[in-house]
């Protein structure tokens, strides 16, 4: 699907959360709204997808808008929100939860980059960097430099060991080129979650969790029941995903699955494995 790019002005870029992102952190942060990865496998299970209000009846995947003042709002804004969130507990931001801060246009337009910029000069208490894309790698430098700085957490998407499911289209990275940025962020010092959300049907659980303990500090394992925002996992019925789940097992849509699943990488990662809005927050299971 091709992919409909247009540049806008923002008047904020730091939204206060609510709802699942309540108890992760304070902000959340969208330097694009769309995103270009809509048509690749994550995609499809995407819950932003639903939203209404942000797609307008367009395509999920079709349209992409450049918030090229990203960084200056940020800039504008840090200061008050600051202490506003530091007045209930500490200034944490969600980058990003309705889209990917390292979309294929982020080499051209440098949204994410300039606000990571800016977030060295004026850090928040807590950095979640959230990406389905091995490009983050990329950023090591100035994320090792904001490390100093900040709490930073970096979220890489893996959902399983496997690249595709049936009738469903590629992912916008490749497992090994996530796992390979997830091994260079980690040997740079940072901390790195693999989040498995939502958990997609896996070959080799037992290799597959023991490649996360070897390249990741944690993992998150979440289901889309219980994870899409919705009661049952519904929103995600209405969509392909599920039946391109169940064609290679089908026992993986029931949430007994998931619990399978953590089982299995409680034993690899022993005190490092966070169920759903928990582990998006860092609050893991005990060993
Ligand atoms: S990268 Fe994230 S926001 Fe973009 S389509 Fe995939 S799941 Fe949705």
């Amino acid at each position: 699907m091709a992919v409909t790019v247009s540049q806008t002005q923002v008047r904020s870029i730091l939204t206060r959360t609510s709802g699942f992102l309540r108890t992760v952190c304070s902000h959340s942060l969208q330097p694009y709204q769309g995103c270009s990865f809509g048509s690749a496998l994550c995609g499809i299970g995407c819950y932003v997808r639903h939203n209404g209000l942000l797609t307008r009846g367009r395509a999920w995947g079709s349209f992409l808008e450049v918030r090229t003042n990203a960084a200056d709002a940020y800039q504008r804004q840090v200061v008050v929100e600051r202490r506003w969130a530091r007045r209930n507990g500490h200034f944490s931001i969600f980058l990003s939860s309705s889209t990917d801060p390292f979309v294929p246009q982020e080499k051209k337009y440098g949204v994410t980059a300039a606000i990571l910029a800016a977030m060295c000069d004026m850090p928040p208490d807590e950095l979640i960097l959230q990406t389905h894309s091995h490009t983050i790698a990329q950023y090591v430098d100035r994320l090792t430099t904001l490390a100093a700085v900040c709490n930073l957490r970096v979220h890489i998407s893996i959902e399983s060991d496997r690249d595709t499911l049936p009738g469903l289209p590629a992912p916008a990275s490749s497992v090994d080129r996530r796992f390979a940025a997830a091994a260079l962020l980690r040997a740079a010092g940072i901390r790195v979650v693999i989040t498995s959300a939502p958990l997609l049907p896996i070959a080799d659980p037992e290799a597959f969790f023991g490649r996360i303990a070897a390249h990741a500090d944690a993992v998150v394992i979440d289901h889309f029941i219980g994870g899409d925002g919705s009661s049952k996992g519904s929103r995600t019925r209405r969509t392909s995903l599920p039946q391109a789940m169940a064609s290679v097992d089908a026992a993986c849509t029931d949430l007994a699955y998931r619990d399978r699943m953590v089982d299995i990488a409680r034993r690899h990662l022993p005190g490092r494995v966070g169920v759903s809005v928990d582990g998006f927050a860092g609050r893991f299971l005990l060993p």
